[in-house]
């Protein structure tokens, strides 16, 4: 199979050098459907996925399984449900007494009361990033560096993209421009339900292994990057289109709000501050699997709040429908339910 990766590699408001890289089915679900399945499933590939990508490319990438923490504090309101879903579903998880919180993690917060320990993950997601473009342009996929603005149609079908006035031929065409996607499509006739939710970010400066875990708070988060390249602090929820601004304001207030839970942060000097645009279908579920109106055109796109935890298994999931290997298709993401 010959493929061709086709975009802007360094959009800077792409969600995919913007995240976090928090690998966190755990954390972020809290009932056991189809897309929590889908979500740990990823997290499962994760290590060997990372292995086989890191030996192709050359690139190496953090990645961590020291799991993540959530205070009590910051779930009061929902903590006798978690521990039930966590117990119900098989979640590895430990509940920490506030003595061994003091043990195992003495920079937290005298408040935070409890801990819940889960076992999840954390990837730098920028490495990630590098490796999969290196990865690609080392098994002779062609990697152009230039966004689609039409497509060639035979009726139904696809035979053409059209980058910088050049076409592109191919039998098989995947439309995973995150955000984007609706512009795109739109180009096809068709209307993606889809819209960027912004998210302001930053990462500050703090001793490589003060702190190995994430930290889950109410209205923040605290991502070890290792390897002197700081800790993640995350992020706002912001539902402003194309805004591609970085307030002042909020991000010392993203930083007061994780400070609550790690005080050292508060002092902390701060290395950058950036935006990045989460894909959000109408129903928060990622849309793919294949187009019901074009034969050869499928759909990667809405992966939200979890697209870098997603990576492998959608990876998977998409080839395998376009191999046509007999995977049954999810009808919870399919894109059959908007109708494209
Ligand atoms: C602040 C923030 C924090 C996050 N944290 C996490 C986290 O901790 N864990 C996690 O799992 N997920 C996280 N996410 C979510 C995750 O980053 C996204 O779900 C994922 O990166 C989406 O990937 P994507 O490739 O679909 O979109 P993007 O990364 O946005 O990429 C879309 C690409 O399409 C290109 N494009 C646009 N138009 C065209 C065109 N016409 N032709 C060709 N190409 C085009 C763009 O240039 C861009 O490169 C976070 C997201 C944000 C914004």
């Amino acid at each position: 199979m010959k493929i061709a990766v086709l975009g802007d590699p360094v959009n800077s408001l792409q969600a995919s050098r913007a995240a976090a890289g928090m690998l966190a089915p755990f954390c972020e679900c809290d009932k056991a459907d189809r897309f929590f399945k889908f979500c740990r499933e990823s997290l499962n590939k994760f290590s060997q996925f990372l292995e086989e990508l890191v030996s192709v490319s050359g690139v190496p990438v953090h990645f961590s399984r020291e799991g993540s923490l959530m205070p009590f504090s910051n779930y009061r309101e929902t903590w006798e449900e978690r521990k039930q879903f966590f117990a119900c579903e098989d979640i590895p998880h430990e509940i920490w007494s506030v003595d061994k919180v003091r043990q195992k993690a003495p920079y937290l917060s005298e408040d935070c009361g409890e801990v819940m320990w889960v076992g999840e993950g954390q990837v730098n997601n920028r490495q990630m990033h590098d490796a999969l473009m290196k990865a690609s342009k080392n098994l002779g996929n062609r990697v152009l560096e230039a966004n689609v603005s039409g497509f060639i149609l035979k009726g139904s079908v696809i035979t053409a993209a059209v980058a910088d006035s050049r076409q592109i031929h191919g039998g098989q065409f995947v439309l995973a421009s995150g955000s984007w996607s609706p512009q795109l499509a739109r180009v096809l006739g068709v209307s993606i339900p889809l819209k960027p939710i912004k998210g302001q970010m930053c990462r500050v400066q703090l001793d490589d292994h003060f702190m190995d875990y994430t930290l889950h708070g109410k209205m923040t988060y605290i991502a070890p990057w290792r390897e002197g390249n700081g800790f993640v602090i995350g992020s706002t929820m912001e539902d402003r289109g194309f805004d591609p601004s970085i307030e002042e304001g909020v991000i010392d207030l993203l930083i007061a709000k994780a400070a609550e839970i790690l005080p050292h942060l508060k002092t902390a000097p701060l290395i950058e501050s950036w935006t990045g645009l989460r894909p959000a279908a109408e129903d928060l579920m990622p849309i793919m699997g294949e187009s019901q109106r074009y034969d050869n055109l499928f759909y990667s796109s809405g992966h939200y709040r979890n697209g870098i935890l997603l990576t492998p298994n959608q990876a998977d999931y998409i080839s395998a429908l376009i191999r046509d290997t007999g995977v049954d298709a999810i009808p919870e993401f399919s894109p059959s339910r908007y109708n494209l």
